[in-house]
């Protein structure tokens, strides 16, 4: 099921394979689609637009799925406000993008049972952020021996179906996780 799986134990990583690894999301693809000045963030925070994506709706932030994944499960945390600086945040909105992403990793663990994630943002441009005038914590599941098939699935544009029927299941998994949270 896993390529990575199969890999020979022992084998050397690409050094390339291991920025991945550890900042899967400093590649260019999220914003691929966004034309310039349109920030996909206020549209799906605004809805309805990108109503399917979006996983979870609190007071402040929101959570939506990485329209470009690098794997199921991919969840971006914003705020609503549009603003790329996180000591800008209102402390309110800071507090409850870190709750916000507690919340989507109860959600993903019912749903995909993950064994790590990737937690973490790049903030401002120089730091590797392809769209740094909104800030966004990328949650990203991840498995043991995963590295193979996500450097493929990252070259892979997920079909909107599939992506869909991720956000179902998120959806509802987020309203367990808030019950019993
Ligand atoms: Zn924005």
């Amino acid at each position: 099921m896993w390529p990575g799986l199969d890999r020979p134990r022992g084998a050397v990583y690409h050094s390339r394979q291991m920025q991945r690894l550890w900042a899967p999301w400093r590649m260019g693809y999220l914003e691929r689609e966004v034309p310039p000045g349109d920030c996909f963030l206020c549209a799906a925070g605004a809805g309805p637009s990108q109503e399917g994506l979006v996983v979870w709706r609190g007071r402040l932030v929101f959570a939506l799925l990485n329209a470009f994944p690098y794997v199921s499960g991919h969840v971006l945390v914003a705020p609503y406000d549009h603003e790329g600086d996180l000591l800008r945040l209102p402390a309110d909105a800071a507090a409850e993008l870190v709750m916000g992403a507690r919340l989507v990793m109860r959600a993903l663990a019912l749903v995909y049972a993950p064994e790590g994630y990737n937690l973490g943002a790049n903030l401002g441009s120089a730091a590797g952020a392809g769209h740094a005038e909104h800030l966004h914590l990328h949650v990203v599941p991840r498995w043991r021996g995963d590295t193979n098939f996500m450097t493929t699935a990252a070259e892979t544009r997920v079909v909107p179906e599939a992506l869909h029927e991720t956000a179902d299941r998120l959806r509802r998994a987020v309203v367990v996780a808030q019950e019993t949270a």
